[in-house]
């Protein structure tokens, strides 16, 4: 069994998060060290710890985590200028908490590279 991160205690309500959305598959909170004007993080509910993880079971909640972002971006007001997704994996990717997350990031050009 893969170990919990603070993220399921964010998905049970256990420690305080900004919340922006939730339902069965997927939670979206904003990032504590937003490196852009908006910067979201959309979790699965289950816990997946990377990329590497992921199983055709879970395809259901991965398109869920893409129609969501579009939904929070166009929420943000961020839609229309464009915005990044980043999914980071394992050490060379720069993966911090081994639960999978897809940063949303907007509301400013945001350049050729970020989070390197
Ligand atoms: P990564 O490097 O892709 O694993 O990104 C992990 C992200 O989680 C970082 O951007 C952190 O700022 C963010 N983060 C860590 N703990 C929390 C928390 N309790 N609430 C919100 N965001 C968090």
């Amino acid at each position: 069994m893969a170990e919990e991160t603070i993220f399921s205690k964010i998905i049970r309500k256990e420690i305080p998060a900004d919340v922006v959305y939730q339902d069965d598959l997927v939670t979206a909170f904003r990032d504590i060290n937003p490196r852009a004007p908006s910067h979201i993080l959309i979790i699965p509910n289950k816990l997946i710890p990377t990329v590497n993880d992921i199983e055709v079971e879970d395809e259901a909640a991965m398109g869920r985590m893409f129609t969501v972002a579009r939904k929070l971006a166009a929420e943000e007001g961020i839609a229309e200028d464009g915005y990044r997704l980043i999914m980071n994996c394992n050490v060379h990717g720069g993966q911090e908490v081994y639960h999978i997350h897809m940063h949303l990031l907007g509301g400013r050009p945001l350049g050729p590279l970020l989070l390197g």
